[in-house]
């Protein structure tokens, strides 16, 4: 069949990889792609947000199945305008992606479906988001209600910091996502994250994985996109599978089902463990960006087919066929990042490293230019390996960094510290 992946990220590489390895894929295109899915497959260029854009490009080119990465297309109803046109398609409607666009509409989802979150209340007025704030008391948390590209968030420890953080979003900092504000109980634990690929009605888990938000060693830092991941996720122990399971994500499918929004994509919950007890951080309606690097690592072919019975409604007779094995990816970013960085920087050493189903340089922020591979985002690599114990992933990961010839780049050098220690 033909495949047509949207996005450009290394979370695009790795589906891209995935894919490319089982053999129902005869085709794949990627728009706009990388230098990295260059290697692999064939990229288009054309507005991926576009839905009347994405649906002629695939009657042009023959397209049989279409996999959304990002948020922003999903957002704005590109897999409703691909659905309509007869096209089988990865990704959820514009409706049920307020999952991830909406963090308003996720909490009235939970009101409903009674699923554990932090307590909440939502304004639109400064005044009386302040005096909720001043009401509740610090640490307390404060979210611009849309798209913010994971900067809308601010964890206040004291009361001061809150009443600022609703001054700088009634006052137009996010635009548009601000215009609504929740503010949040705060809620301590251990973050982690799971992934459930979900056909409108049956689920089917995918794996577990942590990622790791802060620039730099430590958890220390500002906050990035992700600068690591690894899965499984130690504290997501089957216990807590099980409560997160019956308690979140079935009472959540069930209830967008009831709304006439079915969930039909994968679905990222993000969890906050305490005492064995999950509660619900967000959802995000697409695989995160590193963690989709460590689960495609892990899955490799079978990816496709398992996105293929979510597309078709057939999940019920999916299984995932999962070795005991562990993978890590390492986030290569230009210096500088999460601030200014420049970009155009060379980046040697690529060519030697191995490229097999257990070590893969997937590529994020770069371009090819005379030959030669050149850094053009913040971050730039997703340095990923697998093994039979995370240290052996972890060793191979920092193994290909130490091959990489890039001065103008960083990483990590702790990445799972939290699993291994
Ligand atoms: P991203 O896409 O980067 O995850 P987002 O804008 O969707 O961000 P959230 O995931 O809701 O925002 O919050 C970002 C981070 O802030 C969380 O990963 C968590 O560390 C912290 N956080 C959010 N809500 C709470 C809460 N109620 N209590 C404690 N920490 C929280």
């Amino acid at each position: 069949m033909n495949i047509l992946i949207l996005g450009s990220g290394g979370r695009e590489h790795a589906l891209a990889w995935a894919v490319m390895q089982n053999p129902k894929c005869d085709k794949l295109i990627v728009a706009p792609g990388n230098a990295g899915i260059a290697m692999i497959a064939e990229c288009a260029s054309f507005d991926i947000n576009d839905g009347a854009a994405v649906a002629s490009f695939v009657e042009e080119n023959a397209i049989d199945f279409v996999i959304i990465g990002p948020e922003a297309p999903l957002a704005a109803g590109v897999a409703d305008d691909l659905r309509a046109a007869g096209v089988l398609t990865f990704g959820p409607s514009k409706a049920a992606a307020q999952l991830e666009a909406s963090k308003s509409f996720t909490k009235d989802i939970c009101d409903a479906s009674g699923a554990p979150t932090a307590g909440y209340a939502h304004f639109t007025e400064a005044e009386a988001a302040k005096a909720y704030i001043r009401e509740q008391g610090a640490p307390i948390v404060v979210k611009a209600d849309g798209l913010a590209a994971g900067k809308g968030v601010i964890v206040a420890m004291d009361e001061a910091t809150a009443l600022d953080a609703i001054d700088d979003m009634f006052g137009g900092e996010f635009g548009a996502a601000g215009a609504e504000v929740v503010i949040e109980e705060f809620m301590e634990g251990e973050e982690a994250s799971w992934f459930i690929l979900c056909d409108g009605e049956n689920v089917l888990p995918v794996g577990t994985a942590q990622d790791h938000k802060r620039v730099g060693d430590g958890d220390t830092g500002l906050n990035t996109g992700g600068m690591g991941a690894y899965s499984p996720a130690p504290v997501m122990t089957d216990a807590v599978i099980d409560k997160a399971m019956s308690e979140i994500i079935k009472p959540t499918v069930a209830e967008m089902a009831k709304r006439g929004m079915p969930y039909q994509g994968v679905l990222y919950a993000g969890f906050m463990i305490k005492d064995g007890q999950p509660r619900l951080v967000e959802y995000n309606c697409r695989f995160g960006d590193p963690e989709c690097q460590v689960l495609m690592m892990r899955l490799g072919a079978q990816a496709l087919d398992l996105m293929l019975a979510t597309a078709e409604g057939t999940l019920d007779q999916a299984r995932v066929n999962w070795a005991d094995d562990h993978a890590m990816t390492v986030v290569m970013a230009a210096n500088g990042y999460p601030g200014a960085y420049e970009k155009g920087s060379v980046i040697r050493g690529l060519d030697a490293l191995p490229e097999d189903s257990k070590n893969m340089v997937f590529h994020a922020g770069t371009s090819e230019k005379d030959g030669q591979i050149v850094a053009t985002g913040g971050r730039v690599l997703n340095v990923t390996a697998r093994g039979d114990s995370l240290k052996d992933a972890r060793d191979r990961a920092y193994a290909m960094i130490n091959e990489i010839d890039w001065p103008e780049g960083f990483n990590r050098t702790d990445i799972g510290w939290r699993a291994l220690s």
